[in-house]
């Protein structure tokens, strides 16, 4: 099945959006946020369909250290669950 070049999840109090466009598949993010992140079937991060996830500043130091800027954390909309 296709997968949308755009998987957005909520964590907590962060939405984690990964671009699969963008993504080079270096693991980085894995190897830094291994509770949240995974290589997909075709060697693409993911985020993982179940938690316990990583911790809030865990997820970001995941999101900048990935070389091409394929992950985005942004601020949950409060109420929005
Ligand atoms: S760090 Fe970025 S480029 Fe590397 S696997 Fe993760 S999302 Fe892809």
């Amino acid at each position: 099945m296709a997968k949308d070049n755009l998987q957005t999840v909520k964590i907590g109090n962060i939405v984690v959006s990964i671009d699969r466009i963008k993504c080079l598949s270096c693991a980085a993010c894995t190897a830094i946020a291994p509770k949240t992140f995974e290589m997909d079937d075709e060697l693409i991060s993911t985020v993982k369909s179940k938690g316990p996830y990583d911790d809030e500043r865990t997820i970001k130091d995941a999101a900048s250290g990935c070389p091409d800027e394929a992950i985005t954390v942004t601020k949950a909309e409060q109420g929005a669950d």
